[in-house]
């Protein structure tokens, strides 16, 4: 067993998750929570040579207790430990600590990490009323099969936030944790996702100063998307999930009645054309569909102009798909590395936004090292290290408040 490049170890860590040596944890908080389908893991972070790597490590699950990585504290330091190297390989990791504001409430008295999830670097927040599919019973669940947003919400998230209480957990997460990305997320909702997230947005804009992401369902009305970029969001994802058709409506089944693929197509080239090149995205999971069709799908969505969010499939405890086997670890590296190359080939500016790290899936960026070096990837960072440096000014115009200097 040889030692695991930074991004190897991430996937690794997604597909095999951790069991934590007794005692280890005695002095640190609960575990993170994390909104959305992917449930809940400790938030671990590590260096790579360029870069931090967030990683929400699944703890949980049936399958991490049968997992080879081991959280050890040694000398007041932690390590992961893989027991399937002789000599054990180690790798030095630090376990995150919940941000102090999860233990306040907002002056309306609402738990403010019922409101927001610090998820890596960036604010998470869900917002509207649980998601319709999990409400419509007959004559079958129509929620997708993977997610657990209809066990969290209204248990441990607050069932509505009001605008107030995001804005105040926002400004909490932007000053303590020098967040610079507050991102909603929204599942089925009367009236559209796009509607009961502007309010937000425009308070965010105007209150917190941040940049801000919007994943909803798609609105067929695509001058809703002009709307929302001039209230001034900076990002639309959107969420198919899967390329191949029989597998979306298998597994998503109030995606498929109620839209379709084809709005989450027409949305995505429609933002693509407006925002430019690398500002949205197209997300996927990866574990579930033939491996191909996600190759096909990393391909569809970067031929778009967007950047593909490829998150790894976890069989959260309580969902419908919780014994369903983790994907395989060898894939996930061909499908985290397709990401980074057609990324290349397509010149998507990846990485070019301040702070952004999301702990759920291998970033774009993390995936640079499972590329082999080449004249081609050389000139490619050295070109986004570049427009790095040129947008700076850019985004810092973009995350002030209204009166912020
Ligand atoms: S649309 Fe699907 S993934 Fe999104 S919240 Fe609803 S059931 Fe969950």
């Amino acid at each position: 067993m040889e030692r695991l490049n930074p991004a190897e170890l991430e996937i690794d860590l997604f597909c095999k998750g951790m069991r934590i040596s007794d005692g280890c944890l005695d002095d640190r908080p609960k575990l993170a929570r994390v909104r959305a389908g992917l449930g809940s893991g400790l938030e671990l972070k590590f260096s790579a040579p360029h870069k931090t790597i967030h990683v929400n490590v699944p703890v949980q699950e049936a399958f991490a207790l049968e997992s080879p990585y081991l959280l050890e504290k040694r000398d007041g330091n932690f390590f992961v430990s893989d027991e399937r190297s002789e000599g054990k390989l180690l790798y030095p990791v630090e376990v995150v600590v919940p941000p102090a504001w999860y233990e306040r409430k907002t002056t309306r008295g609402v738990p403010m990490e019922q409101v927001g999830a610090l998820q890596g670097t960036y604010l998470g927040i869900y917002v509207g009323k649980v998601c319709g599919f999990w409400s419509a019973k007959a004559p079958r669940p129509m929620n997708c099969r993977f997610c657990a947003t209809g066990l969290n919400v209204g248990v441990s998230e607050a069932e509505e936030k009001s605008v107030d209480d995001v804005v105040e957990t926002a400004l909490a997460a932007k000053k303590e944790n020098g967040v610079t990305f507050v991102h909603f997320n929204s599942g089925d909702q009367v009236g559209g996702g796009l509607d009961v997230v502007e309010p937000y947005v425009r308070a965010i804009k105007e209150r917190v100063g941040a940049l801000v992401g919007v994943q909803v369902l798609p609105s067929k009305d695509l001058s809703k998307y002009d709307r929302l970029i001039d209230a001034g969001v900076d990002h639309f994802s959107f969420c198919y999930e899967f390329q191949n058709p029989d597998y979306f409506k298998d597994y998503c089944p109030g995606k498929a009645a109620a839209l379709g693929q084809q709005p989450f197509f027409d949305a995505m080239a429609y933002t693509a054309e407006k925002m430019g090149k690398g500002r949205n995205s197209g997300e996927i999971i990866a574990g579930i569909e033939p491996i191909e069709d996600t190759l096909e799908a990393i391909d569809f969505i970067t031929s778009l102009g967007c950047f593909p969010t490829v998150c790894i499939f976890r069989p959260v405890k309580g969902t419908a798909m919780e014994n369903q086997p983790s994907p395989s670890y060898e894939d996930m590296v061909r499908v985290m590395r397709r990401v980074f190359e057609s990324c290349m080939e397509k010149g998507i500016p990846i990485g070019l936004a301040p702070n952004i790290e999301v702990s759920l899936v291998v970033n774009p960026t993390d995936a640079r090292y499972l590329v082999p070096s080449s004249l081609k990837k050389k000139l490619y960072l050295a070109r986004l290290k570049a427009m790095k440096a040129m947008a700076g000014p850019y985004f810092k115009g973009r995350m002030k408040a209204i009166g912020e200097e």
